[in-house]
């Protein structure tokens, strides 16, 4: 298992690891700062950089095939003769792609509390976020924009806690203001809350406030399918990073 280091702190951009496996697949650590792709959101890339200075660059980031594994994968030419089982390294990821994965994802929350409707698919990116709402009724794109530009600028913190099943169970009205239900059989679930504007379970990683989204837009709004509406977001101006 690996200690996920970014569930607890999304700022997180560098962690020292220690190597528990390594094969054809990419790398295991005992701890990362590394989201693996999930969620929608993409896995996360960057570098682990061995004792002796050598990097190996992460291209990307995958979960493995029994729960809590995480694999970060290796670009394909990538010298892993470094890497052994028990091997210290630093596992950095790139943050500028990494806070505007943030940037989106909380985003997206916010397009959840300005369109009531379940969400059927999601997909964010660092060059964009798309999130595809179960519904026949057209979307208006200048009041989304509207509605997007009033909660980034009116700052609402974003924070995140851990909830038992039993909790849930005990509060039926804290489920029913849910925009999105929780999962179920895992002991507890992680739900961020985005002070006075939406509550969901959700396990990615986010920014600290709204206006740390910064300006953004409605890109593009299609129809899926007879009860689906696809909605596309961009940033509205290059990312001035982040830090
Ligand atoms: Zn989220």
């Amino acid at each position: 298992m690996t200690d996920e280091l970014f569930r607890e702190d999304a700022r997180l951009a560098s962690c020292s690891a220690r190597v528990i496996a390594v094969d054809a697949t990419g790398i295991r650590l005992d701890r990362t700062v590394f989201y693996p792709h999930g969620g929608g959101q993409a896995g996360d890339a960057g570098a682990l950089t061995l004792g002796d200075g050598r990097q190996v660059p992460i291209i990307d980031t995958r979960k493995g095939a029994s729960p809590g594994e995480i694999v970060h994968v290796p670009a394909p030419q990538a010298d892993l003769s470094g890497l052994q089982v028990g091997s210290e390294v630093v596992a950095a990821i790139d943050w500028d792609r990494r806070h505007r994965h943030m940037r989106f994802h909380t985003a997206t929350h916010l397009l959840c509390a300005l369109i009531p409707h379940p969400v059927d698919g999601c997909s964010i990116t660092a060059a964009y976020a798309r999130l595809d709402f179960h519904m026949t009724e057209p979307l208006d794109k200048d009041a989304l924009n509207a509605g997007l530009a009033r909660l980034v600028a009116e700052a609402h913190p974003v924070t995140h806690r851990w909830i038992t099943e039993d909790e849930l169970d005990a509060n039926p009205g804290l489920v029913r203001s849910m925009s999105v239900q929780p999962p179920r059989g895992q002991g507890r679930v992680r739900v961020m809350a985005i002070e006075g504007v939406d509550l969901q379970p959700c396990g990615g990683t986010h920014v600290a406030s709204t206006a740390e989204i910064g300006p953004i837009t409605v890109t593009k709004i299609e129809k899926k399918s007879a009860k689906t509406r696809r909605v596309v977001l961009g940033f509205a101006e290059p990312a001035a990073g982040g830090g």
